[in-house]
């Protein structure tokens, strides 16, 4: 994330809240408000309108009406895809600019963070170790409830985790973001595979030897051009937050 990106989000998202402007006395001229700064940067009204509201969907997740907006736009793209089609391309358009998982992913996500989770290392660890514990115990020993049910405990915390993150992120499991053999740039990418599942899950019929034409293509364009939007409007912020720090305005970033 850029500099100028950082500040536009943390400006804009209340959970911010040691995040203010100086604004005291005689010097309070020489600074932009909070919401000076963040109108200045906010191109919602300006010919990057469409990458804005890529970045808003994608990082304002106070405000749900971002998400609705941006599908509405995709929507209208996808019509001549058919209107129940249009539909679901949308979702994948949107949950790929917005690295948010489809639900056709969720399987193989969840199981990627049982093997490769923060978490998951530790907790099979444990679970090894009661079951070391198990096979050392008589057949009869009074511990062996305890232990199964301790083993039974472990596996379920790991599995709920596991589905949780499944349903929220696409973020690598295994390196965090920083990239690794199993992600592309830190995330799980959603294939052509996961997107016909999804067709097949919302009961789309389909052609599967055209559907790399049909669909597969016209969802890569679409993102395509708003990731570029997106970019553009990312590039023109920084601009923008440039010419700011460059004339008598300036701000301080309370942010611990
Ligand atoms: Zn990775």
């Amino acid at each position: 994330m850029t500099r100028s990106l950082e500040l536009v989000v943390k400006l804009a998202t209340p959970k911010s809240p040691k995040m203010n402007t100086l604004n005291n006395g005689a010097f309070s001229n020489d600074f932009l408000e909070r919401n000076e700064i963040l109108s200045e940067l906010d191109l919602s009204n300006t010919k990057y309108r469409l990458g804005m509201l890529v970045i808003k969907a994608k990082y304002f997740d106070n405000v749900p009406n971002n998400i609705v907006e941006l599908l509405e736009h995709i929507n209208k793209k996808c019509l001549s895809l058919g209107d129940a089609a249009s539909k679901v391309a949308s979702i994948i358009v949107i949950n790929m600019l917005t690295s948010t998982p489809i639900p056709s992913q969720y399987k193989k996500i969840e199981s990627l963070y049982k093997k490769f989770g923060p978490k998951a290392e530790f907790t099979l660890k444990k679970q090894v170790e009661i079951k070391n514990k198990l096979d050392e115990l008589y057949e009869d020993s009074y511990q062996r409830e305890q232990l199964k049910s301790n083993l039974k405990y472990e596996k379920l915390k790991l599995d709920q985790l596991a589905r949780e993150k499944a349903k929220s992120t696409t973020l690598c499991p295994k390196c965090q973001g920083a990239s690794c053999d199993l992600c592309t740039s830190g995330h799980i990418r959603i294939t052509m595979d996961d997107a016909l599942q999804l067709f097949r899950m919302f009961k789309i019929p389909l052609c599967v030897d055209s559907f790399s034409i049909t669909y597969w293509e016209p969802i890569l364009s679409i993102f395509r051009e708003l990731r570029c939007m997106e970019k553009e409007a990312v590039h023109q912020m920084g601009l923008k937050h440039k010419k700011i720090n460059n004339t008598k305005a300036n701000y301080f970033l309370l942010d611990s």
